[in-house]
């Protein structure tokens, strides 16, 4: 008997209390009816066992629950066999023996197999001591009481061992559940420490649209934005073009949709105004449910406060270069017009020239870069009525004299004839600058194969070469304004890095957009597909 922890201490008080209890009503009934039946020989003798019963029943009643003393639990039982067994001896023929089941079953779940043991042996001896009184008959009971006893102790032994075992699985069980919890607890707190740390907005939108867990930037942030409450004034990526409530990000988020890094301002032109930029992500399912989303949002109004600025005042002192380099190569022509001109006058004026000339379409390119991003998502286009390979076969007359300088043929054979509906002048400038490219970054007696074809309701242009093409590393920067490779950066080709980022800001003003397929050391093929119109121009406001 190691029953130590205080629920087990109760636990073995109340079993001892229910077994005295139905014990002690048991001595009751079995006196009533053997007094009724006349079968008590020794009065004296009954009555002091029967009384030894329930002293030992009011013993236990009486003693504190959670401090059963364990000599108490072991001198009970102990006291009822003896006294039972007295019982027993003033009334032979009454079966009093059978109480003794009370006793060994609470030994043997008490005490284990030792108290098995015990109670069998002090039952066999007592049973064996009356067996000599003449009173007691020898009968089978004699031998078959106490192995009953010894089977109901052993019974009442395994049973109180499996209850045990299994109590303590559900105790391990429960500490388990019990760290777990905790664990899960401190993992949560750790989650909303960190998500409060960082300076970027975070929210989860349940499937139903409600707004779950958000973090300490979020309220920072969206204080005055949609996120909270209706807001008046939200505008586009322009900053420029007003939203309606419907099309701001976060009722975007509320309504289902996902999308990544868009840029909202929030606040009017001129004021004090806030401009994010926000991520919206599906979350994995659980258990085949709809985990909801996660906005992410991120103040950049400094970055692009700067940014802008920056693009002001280059285009400003672009525009402001335009008219003096005009006038420069206005001169120059004039000046090398004279027949007079030393040669080496010539040459130099000529050099001039050609840097000047240079100079106008960088100029050019900043205007159109900046242009562009003024209009946030691309050209303003005057679409027309217009042959995409009357304009192919200009730029690559244009570019012919270039390419034959350096050894390399044009193959324009496979240019087909493809009315549609294109911005010339713009498109014309995409053609100049991937034909350019294929000569500029080609080896001397390379090969350039230009086609223009109509795929289904898509017209595609594609400029090919045999050049160095460009490596994997660089091959998703090259659209990007400024990016030069770094093999071209120190060579004499001269570039802007600006050609590819206009290309691409037209294709996609047109509703389409281009793309690069390229080999290191096998060359390079740039795609150009667009939407095919066929009729009167039907972009007139595209910007
Ligand atoms: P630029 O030609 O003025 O440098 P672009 O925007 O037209 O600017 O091109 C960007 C970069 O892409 C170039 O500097 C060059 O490194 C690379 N590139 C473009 N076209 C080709 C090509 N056909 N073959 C190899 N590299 C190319």
């Amino acid at each position: 008997m190691s029953g130590s922890s205080p629920s087990e201490r109760l636990g073995l008080h109340r079993s001892l209390l229910t077994n005295q209890l139905l014990q002690a009503a048991a001595a009751i009934l079995a006196a009533a009816v053997t007094s009724f039946l006349g079968q008590i020989q020794d009065v004296t003798l009954f009555v002091s066992g029967a009384g030894i019963v329930f002293t030992c029943a009011a013993v236990i009643v009486l003693s504190p629950r959670d401090r059963l003393p364990s000599w108490i639990a072991l001198a009970v039982p102990v006291i009822d066999v003896i006294a039972i067994g007295l019982m027993r001896g003033s009334a032979p023929v009454a079966g009093i023996g059978l109480l003794w089941a009370f006793p060994a079953i609470w030994i043997g779940a008490a005490f284990g197999i030792r108290g098995v043991i015990g109670v069998t042996v002090a039952v066999s001896a007592i049973i064996t001591y009356q067996a000599f009184d003449e009173s007691h008959r020898v009968a089978a009971s004699t031998f078959v009481l106490p192995f009953t006893l010894a089977a109901l102790a052993t019974m009442s032994h395994f049973a109180t061992q499996r209850t045990r075992a299994q109590r303590s699985l559900l105790e391990k069980q429960s500490a388990e559940l019990r760290r777990s919890l905790e664990r899960a607890r401190r993992q949560e707190d750790l989650v909303t420490e960190v998500l409060d740390a960082v300076d970027f907005g975070v929210i989860h939108i349940t499937p139903g649209g409600e707004f779950a867990v958000s973090n300490e930037a979020h309220a920072r942030l969206q204080a005055g934005t949609d996120a909270v409450g209706p807001s008046s004034a939200v505008f586009a990526a322009d900053g420029i073009t007003p939203l309606e409530s419907r099309q701001t990000p976060f009722a975007r988020a509320r309504a289902g949709e996902v999308f990544d890094g868009e840029l909202v301002w929030y606040g009017m032109p001129g004021e004090d105004r806030r401009a994010l930029n926000v991520t919206v992500r599906r979350l994995r399912p659980r258990d085949g449910a709809d985990g909801g989303r996660v906005v992410v949002s991120r103040d950049v109004t400094a970055e692009e406060t700067a940014l802008r600025a920056r693009e002001d005042l280059v285009a400003s002192v672009s525009h402001e270069l335009r008219t003096p380099l005009t006038s420069i190569i206005g001169y120059l022509e004039l000046a090398l017009d004279d027949d007079r001109l030393e040669p080496s006058t010539r040459e130099q004026l000529e050099i001039a020239e050609r840097n000047a000339i240079r100079l106008r379409e960088l100029v050019a390119d900043i205007l159109a870069v900046s242009a562009a991003s003024r209009h946030g998502v691309g050209f303003a286009l005057q679409p027309a009525p217009a042959d995409l390979e009357a304009i192919v076969r200009a730029a690559v007359t244009s570019v012919a004299p270039r390419a034959a300088a350096q050894g390399i043929e044009i193959d324009a054979s496979a240019v087909r004839s493809c009315p549609t509906v294109v911005d010339a002048h713009r498109l014309r400038q995409v053609v100049d600058n991937l034909l350019s490219n294929a000569v500029k970054y080609n080896r001397r007696g390379g090969r350039v194969t230009v086609t223009v074809d109509r795929e289904e309701d898509t017209v595609v242009l594609r400029v090919a070469d045999d050049g160095p093409g460009i490596s994997p590393s660089e091959q998703g920067r090259i659209f990007e304004r400024f990016f030069r490779a770094d093999a071209v950066r120190n060579s004499t080709v001269h570039g802007s890095g600006l050609g590819l980022a206009i290309s691409r800001d037209i294709a996609r003003a047109h509703g389409g957009d281009i793309t690069v397929a390229t080999q290191p050391g096998r060359g390079s093929v740039f795609t150009v597909r667009l939407p095919h119109k066929e009729g009167a121009a039907s972009w007139s406001s595209m910007s």
